[in-house]
């Protein structure tokens, strides 16, 4: 694993003097330098596609064709989006029609709020960067990036081309683990954009209390599956073991777990397996066909669930922590209070809790935090619409899983515990936009209300 220069601790509030002087400046005020930005950023992308590549198979062993599919694309197509929308989401709207207020012109200015942070996770450590940096480029704001130390190669090949491509009065990356980031928080920023776990959310928001800092929270937990018996079971079976085998599980959308009814159980795990073989025909998977743990830390954590778990493991199991890989695992009979129930998963094993009904799955929904988003594998609409009208959850999707974040013209954002705020083009551009109310009321205005409005009234109240 290369290894990733930290930014030093001294550098960091000058930095943040120098994106605040850039702010000030009023260099992102005008529609057509945030364009050029964004083309920038879309250019340093596409022009870099292999060493992008070579960074994510050295950090994950990621296979080249997922990193297009599901980080390096989808981070083009957003830059695109906010390209060809910035001057629409930016325009100045003027309010609906009163005849009380029409004569001050009310509108809304999109105002940037300012010098921002974007702070990224290890898992899509390219996508959710871009994700944020995006919206508050498009908005007008300053930015500083701060990735994820866990995935080096990636964060040192960031810190290399951001300057090669944008203003560097305007946009800087800190690289760095925890005391870079606490030197971070001791700041103030404009706005805060945190995508990673609910622990270091907590600490960002006590640290952004301090200055009263606006924060956006992109964070995950355990998002369940929900499966009716008469769904296509194939289909479902194939999606669902997707959505575990993809970056080996470290997705914040990846299904956590299934909540099946007890006598389909064996059916269920029996397509899951089927699925399986379809995947991997004729070899075991290895690391370079499936991506490996981040960490040996995170492979160590993932291997404690599998051997305290008190479920049957189906098929999978075997976790090698020092090449911090773990084939597609899949276990059964998973009770609530089971080790694999304890905390988000983030790796690629399934627990199946067998329930009795859809009530009983409900409630189990329902005595845990709010996910960020709920699954169900279904061909009846009652049955969907059962389950998505009696729980919560950052998203509800039926028969499909995971790339919800990735379709366009829908808000990504969690609840409760799995976060606040929404994301995904105009809704990351709001992120980092102040609505600033504006009024100009011309003085003619007075010679109709005159006597209405300014003392001595006429009628008295008090004797
Ligand atoms: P993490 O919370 O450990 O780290 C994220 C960022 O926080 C990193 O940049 C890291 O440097 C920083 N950080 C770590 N410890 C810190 C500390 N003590 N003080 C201040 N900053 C600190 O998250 P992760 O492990 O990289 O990512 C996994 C989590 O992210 C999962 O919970 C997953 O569900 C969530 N996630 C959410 C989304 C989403 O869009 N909702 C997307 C991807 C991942």
């Amino acid at each position: 694993m290369s290894k990733l220069e930290y930014t030093s601790l001294d550098e960091i509030p000058k930095i943040h003097e120098l994106l605040r002087a850039g702010f000030k400046s009023g260099k992102t005020r005008p529609v057509a330098y945030r364009k050029h930005q964004l083309l920038q950023l879309a250019y340093l992308l596409k022009d870099n596609r292999q060493r992008f590549r070579d960074a994510f198979s050295a950090d994950f062993k990621r296979p080249y064709e997922e990193s297009d599919m599901l980080e390096i694309d989808p981070s083009i197509g957003c830059v695109v989006e906010a390209y060809d929308s910035v001057a629409k989401w930016a325009a100045r709207e003027r309010a609906p029609f009163d005849q009380l207020w029409f004569a001050m012109s009310p509108a809304i200015r999109k105002e940037p709020r300012g010098t921002v942070l974007v702070v990224a996770p290890f898992n899509y450590p390219v996508l959710l960067l871009v994700n944020g940096f995006v919206g508050a480029i498009a908005a007008g704001c300053t930015v500083l990036l701060k990735p994820s130390e866990l995935v080096p190669s990636i964060s040192g090949l960031l810190a290399e081309l951001l300057p090669q491509y944008l203003d560097q009065d305007l946009y800087r990356i800190v690289n760095g683990a925890v005391p870079e980031m606490t030197k971070i928080l001791e700041l103030k920023w404009d706005h805060i954009f945190y995508t990673g776990g609910g622990r270091v959310a907590q600490i960002i928001s006590i640290a952004a209390a301090k200055h009263l800092t606006p924060l956006t929270l992109e964070l995950g937990g355990k998002s369940p599956v929900v499966i009716d018996p008469g769904c296509d079971l194939n289909v479902a079976a194939r999606r669902i073991l997707w959505g575990k085998t993809i970056n080996a599980g470290q997705v914040c959308l990846a299904p956590d777990y299934a909540l099946v009814p007890k006598d389909f159980q064996d059916t269920f795990v029996a397509a899951m397996q089927r699925a399986f073989n379809e995947f991997f025909p004729t070899e075991s998977p290895r690391p370079g066909v499936m991506s490996c743990i981040v960490s040996q830390q995170h492979a160590s954590r993932l291997k404690r669930l599998v051997d305290e778990t008190k479920g049957t493991i189906v098929f999978g199991g075997q976790v090698d922590v020092e090449q911090q890989f773990i084939s597609p695992t899949v276990v059964k009979d998973v009770a609530g209070d089971d080790v694999l129930m304890s905390e988000e998963i983030f790796g690629p094993i399934l627990p199946v809790v067998p329930v009795k009904d859809v009530d009983e799955a409900i409630e189990f929904i329902n005595a845990r935090d709010s996910p960020l988003a709920l699954y169900v594998f279904s061909r009846d609409s009652a049955f969907k619409a059962k389950v998505f009208d009696n729980t919560q959850s950052g998203m509800a999707v039926a028969n499909e899983v995971v790339i919800g974040m990735a379709v366009h013209g829908v808000p990504f954002g969690g609840t409760g515990a799995s976060g606040h705020g929404y994301s995904t083009g105009k809704w990351s551009f709001d992120a980092f936009t102040h609505l600033r109310a504006t009024f100009d009321n011309p003085s003619w205005v007075d010679t109709l209300i005159f006597n209405r409005r300014y003392p001595p009234y006429s009628v008295c109240l008090v004797a």
